[in-house]
């Protein structure tokens, strides 16, 4: 059956998986959600548990993007997740204790998780200009406080038909995040720092976004503007992909009977991750309860408790910054799912314009039955990174943050059937390296790279080779601009040509 894509707002639009991929959001500002739901059996995990990663992604994706053939989707998978770009897999499982599992996913380019969807991103959407018969470039403009930003360029760089901008605060990135954009390489790229804070490049682009008369402008040049961030089906649905991996996985490794009950607990942002695993459990993956992880900033937390979703707070700039959020879009698509079009819409209006939205009753009990909200302060962080790693695992900043919610649910829990646990691992701890440091009581060099040589004589792990390899790459971009800028600088990028 075709699957086609509608709106968490409404209305009549109907997308192809590739045209949802290339559109990036719905023309009534919703977001793209399948119509249906594939449903994955005992059956199908027993087969998917024989096969290799790229084909169990390369099968998931086929159930949602219909219009692909599975040929195209395996060939991209391959590529996408191949020993050179995750050495040693995509997503392996080890060992916290007998309960508690950690799922790894940072081995690929850019060492945080978003390789897992970046990769084969690209690859889906260089797909869609062909089967839409797209003659304009895609150029894709991303505003990141730091991990979006890199693995976006990692994945796109030399697509063609695709170029690719990025922005970043010139002082809201870490030193080694900042090296990492300047370094970039590939013939499509480019990268700007900007004089403000991460709220004034992403208003920027929103701006440029909404702008018409630019818009136009671009078109002219054979242009047209598209997104990577969390919002795009294109980033959600390769991230279904490990969860049901990781069940096969741990059923291969005895962890789990086939069929048994699996919690779950990722450090969440922009709601994107834990929501991938949402689905997972709605198409059948055993799943028990979503453990939903903030840090300081835990409006999810209070929202999962309360029903009451208030972004009128303070916002705390913390040492897991990638979950320093306080609108998480993809939070949208739960509602969606529980309430349908219509009430979301009016959710969504209301957040809008009072920055707060109330659920339902009924919703809540919904909600309730699934995820469970917990958050980890900034002391509780450190000292997680301390303990964790005295018990043999080094974790990085948001890794931390999950573990502790993990290790006090596992405490907490009454439920005698309670089983296996799966913490996501986010990033790899040496793109965090002066707060792991820190964390573990040592003192922090100045410069990033001796921070990297730091954190190895200090734990005796070892260091990710794409980390190590930016030492001896030539800086491209060290240009800083002004936020106003901004357009002039697209405009200029996309002439350069
Ligand atoms: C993006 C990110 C998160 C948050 O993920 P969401 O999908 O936004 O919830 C957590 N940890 C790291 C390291 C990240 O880069």
């Amino acid at each position: 059956m075709d699957m086609y894509y509608v709106s968490t707002r409404g209305g009549e639009e109907k997308k192809s998986a590739a045209e949802a991929i290339k559109q990036g959001i719905a023309e009534n500002g919703g977001l793209f959600m399948p119509s249906s739901l594939p449903r994955i059996t005992q059956e199908d995990l027993e087969k998917l548990a024989q096969m290799t990663y790229p084909q169990r992604a390369a099968h998931i994706l086929s159930l949602f993007l219909t219009d692909y053939q599975y040929d195209e989707l395996l060939a991209d998978c391959e590529k996408a997740y191949a020993e050179d770009k995750f050495p040693g897999g995509p997503a392996p499982i080890t060992d916290y204790s007998d309960k508690i599992k950690m799922l790894e996913l940072w081995h690929g380019p850019t060492c945080a998780f978003k390789d897992m969807a970046l990769q084969i991103m690209p690859r889906m959407l260089a797909r869609a200009l062909e089967k839409t018969n797209e003659k304009r470039t895609a150029l894709i403009l991303v505003a990141t406080s730091g991990d979006t930003g890199k693995a976006a360029l990692e994945g796109y760089k030399d697509v063609p038909g695709v170029q690719i901008q990025v922005f970043y605060p010139v002082d809201g990135v870490s030193n080694m995040q900042k090296r990492q954009m300047a370094v970039q390489e590939g013939e499509n790229v480019c990268v700007c720092a900007i004089k403000g804070n991460f709220d004034d490049a992403q208003n920027g682009v929103k701006k440029i976004f909404g702008d018409t008369a630019f818009n136009q402008q671009l078109e002219q040049n054979g242009y047209f503007l598209s997104s990577a961030n969390s919002i795009n089906w294109g980033r959600l649905c390769p991230q279904i992909v490990y969860y049901v991996s990781a069940y096969c996985d741990m059923v291969a490794r005895g962890d789990l009977a086939m069929g048994e009950k699996l919690d779950v607990c990722v450090p969440t942002g922009n709601f994107g991750n834990i929501f991938a695993a949402f689905i997972a459990k709605q198409m059948g993956l055993p799943i028990g309860k979503l453990i939903c992880a903030s840090n300081r900033n835990n409006i999810l937390t209070d929202f999962l408790r309360t029903g009451v979703y208030d972004k009128n707070r303070p916002f705390y700039a913390t040492m897991s910054p990638s979950m320093d959020i306080l609108i998480s879009s993809n939070l949208e698509r739960l509602l969606y799912f529980l309430c349908g079009a219509e009430e979301t819409a009016v959710y969504m209006k209301s957040l809008a314009e009072n920055g707060k939205y109330e659920i339902s009753k009924e919703i809540m009990a919904a909600l309730s039955s699934h995820f469970i909200g917990a958050f980890c302060s900034e002391e509780e962080t450190a000292a997680t990174i301390k303990t964790a790693f005295e018990h043999g695992y080094l974790c990085d900043t948001h890794t931390a943050v999950a573990l502790k919610c993990a290790l006090a649910y596992e405490k907490e829990s009454t439920d005698k059937t309670a089983g296996k646990l799966l913490v996501v691992s986010t990033a790899s701890p040496y793109k965090f390296a002066p707060s792991v440091l820190k964390a573990l009581d040592q003192s922090i060099p100045e410069n990033e790279f001796d921070s990297i040589d730091a954190l190895i004589g200090a734990t005796g792990t070892k260091a990710p080779k794409p980390l190590l390899c930016l030492k001896d790459k030539k800086i491209r971009f060290d240009q800083t601009i002004e936020a106003d800028a901004m357009k002039n600088a697209v405009l200029s990028f996309t002439q350069s040509n």
